[in-house]
């Protein structure tokens, strides 16, 4: 392909300046990763990572997703690369509605609980709190939640995040619908785009926003199904 600058001017950290090229521009980053894949200096798995980052905020998910489980199964990779791909890949099961999101999600949370990576460690147990309420069972992924909000340190941006779904959650088991959330891509914590301890507010309920919920809740409620559709005061 011709005409592709090789970077934007800026960072001189090659890395800093594709991640500059992909918030700006993603569509040009896939071009240019495209291109030059065989020239980068970083292993393959960071360039299908930032593949998949870089599709996702150009619109294309499933591409993306393709991108994410390439990276997060090449062999021989180091767990400084291994993680941001974990990231990506979990996210991408959430975004795209997954099946076994959950079960990616425990991976990566599994993986940075190895690596002693707290901050990786706490995005993942969150998101995996959002693919459980979503494909296995509303109140378990609230009480998971609940758990993280409670241990968050006072002030910080992920226990800001963690309200925001907090509240998402519960309004969907108090109204009996799907949770309500920007649907907008936002970069997921941990990836190459947002670093993993100062998430976006609407990080999460950016994923929680884009599935159903799996109400247990209304089960377990006196009477929902049953009670009159006028309750007299
Ligand atoms: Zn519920």
């Amino acid at each position: 392909m011709t005409g592709l600058p090789p970077a934007p001017r800026g960072p001189a950290d090659p890395l800093e300046q594709i991640r500059h090229t992909i918030l700006a521009d993603p569509q040009h980053a896939v071009a240019y990763l495209n291109a030059h894949a065989g020239t980068l200096p970083w292993p393959a798995a960071v360039t299908h990572t930032l593949l998949a980052e870089a599709h996702l905020l150009d619109g294309n998910p499933e591409r993306a997703l393709g991108h994410a489980v390439h990276a997060a199964s090449l062999p021989g990779t180091a767990l400084a690369q291994a993680l941001p791909a974990c990231a990506v890949l979990a996210d991408l099961n959430c975004w795209t509605g997954q099946d076994d999101a959950a079960e990616v999600c425990s991976m990566y949370r599994d993986l940075a609980g190895d690596a002693d990576d707290p901050a990786r460690l706490v995005c993942a147990q969150a998101l995996h709190a959002v693919a459980v309420f979503q494909h296995q069972a509303c109140l378990r992924g609230r009480a998971a939640l609940d758990d993280l909000v409670r241990a968050a340190p006072a002030g910080s941006a992920v226990l800001v995040m963690l309200r925001h779904a907090q509240t998402a959650m519960a309004d969907s088991c108090r109204t009996g619908t799907d949770p309500a959330g920007p649907s907008a891509w936002t970069p997921v914590p941990g990836g190459y785009l947002c670093p993993a301890g100062q998430p976006q507010p609407d990080y999460l309920t950016s994923r929680l926003g884009r599935h159903h919920a799996t109400h247990i809740c209304r089960d377990e409620r006196p009477g929902p199904h049953t009670a009159p559709r006028e309750v007299p005061r």
